[in-house]
């Protein structure tokens, strides 16, 4: 028996509240074990379908299948129950909280999942070392470099192990080591079972995955 693929798309619609349609009927499958590309130029709609296919906007029309079942009907505290449990996201900016410390970043989202601290941050160390940042963990996002937050965003991405991560030009900042690295560990986590979806410009991160999807200006292909 096969088991669905975490994440696909039929269809798929979505448009922002000033009417601008981003999404328009695009179908696509992203299978567990493979790290995709999804490239195109700026403005073609990578950021926004992360966000629709990381449950954090929802889709107007067609359907987005989370390991086989519709999403569209879930209440937000299903959405956001299944956010924390499935994903690890990696945004553009690292997105990390500035009044908190960078280990307390890392293990934030254990605690929606009710997991014990205390194996959270043990979890955390680890990561924070592998990534070369361990020496920043009890620093605030405001005293560390755009790269060192980046990996530490990838850190708190990689925290529960996700069956699905979502990566927005994770590279951006980093340096090409750093990038080697951030690439090396996304990739072995889709070796690993995980579905891995990067939003990336840069040839080279595109080079290391399985596969391609590039979006025009107008519709996703
Ligand atoms: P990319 O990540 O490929 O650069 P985006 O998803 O950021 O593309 O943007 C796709 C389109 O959606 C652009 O036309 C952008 O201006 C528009 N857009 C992005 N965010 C919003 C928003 N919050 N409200 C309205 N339009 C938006």
């Amino acid at each position: 028996m096969t088991s669905a693929p975490p994440l696909s798309a039929v269809e798929l619609g979505f448009s922002y509240p000033n009417g601008v349609q981003v999404i328009t009927g695009w179908t696509s499958t992203f299978p567990a074990g493979s790290m995709t590309a999804l490239t195109g130029p700026s403005g073609s709609g990578k950021s926004t379908l992360l966000y629709v296919l990381g449950l954090m906007q929802r889709h107007q029309t067609g359907d987005l299948l989370l390991h086989g079942r519709p999403v569209a009907g879930l209440s937000d505290a299903e959405r956001a129950r299944l956010r924390a449990h499935q994903f690890g996201f990696v945004f553009q900016d690292a997105a990390l909280d500035p009044t908190r410390s960078v280990l307390d970043n890392v293990v934030e989202t254990a605690l929606y999942r009710r997991q014990s601290r205390k194996a959270a941050v043990s979890n955390a160390h680890t990561l924070l070392e592998r990534f070369g940042v361990a020496l920043r963990a009890s620093h605030r996002p405001g005293e560390i470099s755009g790269g060192q937050a980046q990996r530490i965003a990838l850190c708190r991405a990689l925290l529960a192990q996700p069956r699905i991560i979502l990566a927005d030009e994770p590279t951006g900042n980093l340096d090409p080591a750093s990038r080697d690295l951030v690439v090396a560990a996304l990739r072995k986590q889709a070796e690993q079972g995980s579905c891995v979806i990067i939003a990336t410009h840069d040839p080279l991160v595109a080079q290391a995955c399985h596969r391609h999807v590039a979006l025009d200006g107008q519709q996703c292909a």
